[in-house]
């Protein structure tokens, strides 16, 4: 399982050079996110030079972690490029796919169970190309990363949303779809757009019942949902060196719910004992030699305003514990008006169940903080009201809890142990409830609570807090009781107060595991096979798509007009189809059925050229794709926005789909496309939008001498005889039209492999 020391000790050399060098070149003081970015441009970037928030750039970041849901088609597609190993190392976590419902050994049987040809290809396919990989049980990809890999001034991308959790220990770390972690894996640079970058200046300290949870609800009440779209969020300030590591992995984690890019600390003490007290004294050695680099330089924080296009101020003494929604992570309460706000809102005040864990709080300090309050329950005699849940984030916690007699405290109030996965945190919940239409109450200390997102009912009013605040109003079963200053009666009769929670942030007699769930890859494993049931329905391995065939395209049919918004979901949707996305073929079956059809206004009903009939998007396209015909789709404007899935562009290539042609695109489902080798092509003049009938046939000509900025150009000819002719834009540049011409950016790579 072992951490790469000497990558690490790469990557510090090179940040320490780029660093001199930058600031040799210009003078200027630099962020951390600086430093860390600048040291993870691909050679050939130039430094210091990018507008913010419009600049596209590459970088090579050092690792990549995916979790079994979306490591599934990230890996089919790794096995295209035709590579021996990964280019960097990577690991793959299997903890999405378990599902919640009596308790740890009982369920994570069951998932192994039903999920086994997933794991089994997971397993092997990591075996071979020599990724890390974390069995089902083993933890919550984002703790486990925290734990073992991630480590300050490093950069890594993962296929989760929360993947900024390892911010927390001095990374950038970053959410991306599969097909980026592909690229990554198979040696390809990595573009983001350069961010925009907040700073968060924490003063004072926490005490009593807040915690570093309450400083992310603070924040995501300040900023909203969107507010750190497109920005990397930076702490600083004595307040940020006085938290924990996992309290800093925490802020990162929940990062994710106001859109921002990631969220990073600089390097400290409390780092520097989280790698020690995990096994990675050699890091923080190396850390220690080049700290004035791990963090942004001293004018920085002195001047913040001058250095970061926001700047937001938190005293930690003065931070109140909060409790965020319903229905959405930004809704901010202090928990002294938050019962005031059940009341006038009418949310239902009885709370059904509270939920801690998950990768965003189950470091030891949470449960121990936790553990104090659950143990005062037993003390003071409370009978807990609500129904409790623990989800460990690891085994490595979940052991050392264990040990240190923590899960028996839990089970005392009634708490039922769940296993080392996401389970309850992403739908993965078999809730027993008496009345699902019934409107009721849960409160989590995990990250999202948007409707349905827990148990997958609408009713359900899921509230965010820490995991000392979930447990309290557990015990209490009311929304409405404040820890802070209300009391509670035992069964005595008596009025009882709960204490300030009292946590440790390092067990004291240190981590231990039986058996950490970790499988190594083999030293050599050409030999090893991938396993895939050829009659599996849940995974097929993908075939290379076809090369273009080298003259303009002809003869192509209009598959649909999609008319309005056309998102990567109505592309692709989510939902019960996911349970294919290893599965290119049958998940294409759900290609486009959202889209609206701009000739009768209904989604999934087309007009099949061949026979007139009006059927489904994907059978229509089957159809033609058995006769041998190529087909266009047409579309609106930010075609493709959403959700960075690849999927939403390998299913238009695998049915057969020649073109794209829309107003606008969505910047990253039109990158994804290219990479398939797909034609992604824009309208020159938006009028020409409304010239496409439905019986159509198109012409695209100019594509023998694509070159980057040249117009294409399309002929539609019309059922009537006549034809329309128009320009059309296309955004490739050399490399990207080198991929079309080969098929996809995989069939690149794989070639490049075999020529060397
Ligand atoms: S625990 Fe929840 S937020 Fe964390 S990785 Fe799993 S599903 Fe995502």
């Amino acid at each position: 399982m072992a951490f790469d020391l000497d990558m690490i000790k790469q990557v510090y050399d090179r940040l320490s050079s780029r660093i001199n060098a930058a600031t040799q070149a210009t003078g200027k003081p630099l962020t951390l996110t600086e430093k860390i970015l600048y040291s993870h441009l691909t050679e050939g970037e130039a430094q210091n030079a990018y507008q913010r928030g419009t600049d596209y750039v590459d970088f090579a970041p050092d690792r990549v972690a995916m979790q079994d849901a979306t490591a599934q088609m990230a890996l089919l597609q790794f096995m295209q490029a035709g590579r021996p190993q990964v280019a960097v190392p990577s690991t793959v976590h299997c903890d999405h796919l378990i599902q919640a419902k009596i308790g740890a050994t009982e369920d994570l049987s069951t998932a192994k169970d039903v999920n086994s040809e997933v794991y089994d290809f997971l397993s092997s396919v990591s075996d071979k190309y020599g990724l890390g990989f974390w069995k089902p049980g083993a933890g919550i990809i984002h703790q486990v990363v925290l734990e073992n890999y991630a480590f300050p001034g490093g950069m890594m991308i993962g296929t989760d949303s929360h993947t900024p959790n390892a911010g927390g220990l001095g990374m950038i770390a970053i959410g991306v779809g599969g097909a980026d972690a592909c690229d990554v894996m198979a040696g390809l640079p990595w573009e983001l757009k350069f961010p925009k970058l907040i700073g968060v200046h924490l003063t004072g300290k926490l005490s009593g019942w807040s915690s570093a949870k309450d400083v992310i609800l603070k924040v995501a009440g300040i900023l909203t949902v969107k507010g750190g779209t497109g920005a990397i969020v930076e702490y600083f300030g004595e307040g940020a060196r006085s938290l924990s590591a996992t309290g800093k992995g925490t802020i990162c984690n929940m990062g994710a719910e106001i859109g921002a890019t990631t969220s990073v600390f600089g390097y400290d003490e409390k780092i520097a004992d989280y790698l020690r007290g995990t096994q990675r004294a050699e890091i923080a050695d190396l850390a220690d030699a080049i700290k004035q680099h791990l963090t942004g330089d001293d004018e920085v924080y002195a001047a913040p305003e001058q250095y970061f296009d926001q700047v937001i101020e938190i005293n930690l003494s003065e931070l109140e514990p909060h409790v965020n929604g319903p229905f959405t992570p930004d809704l901010a309460w202090p928990i002294s008006k938050f019962a005031t706000a059940v009341k006038e809102n009418g949310w239902p005040a009885e709370l059904e169940v509270g939920l801690i864990g998950s990768c965003t709080n189950s470091s030891y300090e949470d449960i121990t903080r936790a553990a104090s309050l659950a143990k005062q329950a037993i003390d003071k005699k409370l009978k807990t009201k609500a129904e409790y849940t623990v989800t460990p984030g690891s085994e490595l916690v979940r052991y050392t809890v264990e040990r240190d007699g923590y899960l028996d405290t839990f089970e005392q109030i009634g708490g039922v142990v769940l296993a080392n996965a996401c389970g309850p945190c992403i739908g993965q919940w078999a809730r027993h409830t008496s009345d699902p239409t019934r409107k009721n109450s849960i409160i989590t200390s995990f990250n999202r609570n948007f409707a349905k997102r827990n148990d997958g009912n609408p009713n359900t009013h899921a509230f965010v807090a820490s995991p000392e605040i979930v447990t309290a109003l557990a015990i209490a079963g009311d929304l409405t009781f404040n820890p802070l200053t209300d009391t509670l009666t035992n069964i005595n009769g008596e009025q009882v107060k709960l204490d300030e929670p009292m946590g440790i942030e390092l067990p004291i007699k240190g981590f231990a595991v039986e058996d950490a769930g970790y499988q190594a890859p083999a030293e050599d494993g050409s030999e090893v096979e991938v396993k895939v049931d050829p009659a599996s329905s849940r995974l097929q391995l993908l075939a290379p798509f076809a090369a273009w065939e080298g003259t303009d395209l002809k003869g192509l049919r209009l598959l649909i007009k999609a008319r309005g918004k056309c998102t990567t979901d109505h592309i692709s949707m989510a939902g019960p189809w996911l349970k294919f996305r290893g599965h290119l073929d049958n998940i294409s079956n759900n290609m486009l059925i959202g889209a609206i059809n701009y000739f009768n206004n209904t989604p999934d009903s087309v007009k099949n050229q061949l026979n007139g009939e009006y059927g489904p998007v994907p059978a229509t396209q089957r159809d033609y794709k058995a006769n041998g015909i190529g087909s266009v789709v047409v579309g609106d404007e930010n075609y493709g926005e959403g959700s960075s899935r690849e999927h939403a562009a390998m299913e238009p290539r695998h049915l057969g789909v020649r073109a794209i042609l829309v107003k606008s695109f969505a910047r990253i489902h039109e990158t994804n496309l290219k990479k398939q080798g797909m034609l992604a092509i824009t309208f020159n003049d938006n009028a020409d939008y409304e010239k496409v009938q439905e019986d159509d046939t198109f012409e695209i000509n100019g594509l023998t001498e694509f070159a980057p900025g040249k117009q294409l150009t399309v002929v539609l000819n019309h059922a009537d005889g006549t034809q329309d002719s128009f320009p059309v834009n296309h955004t490739y540049n050399a490399q990207q039209i080198e991929w079309f011409k080969a098929g996809g950016a995989l069939n690149i790579i794989r070639k490049q492999m075999h020529a060397d």
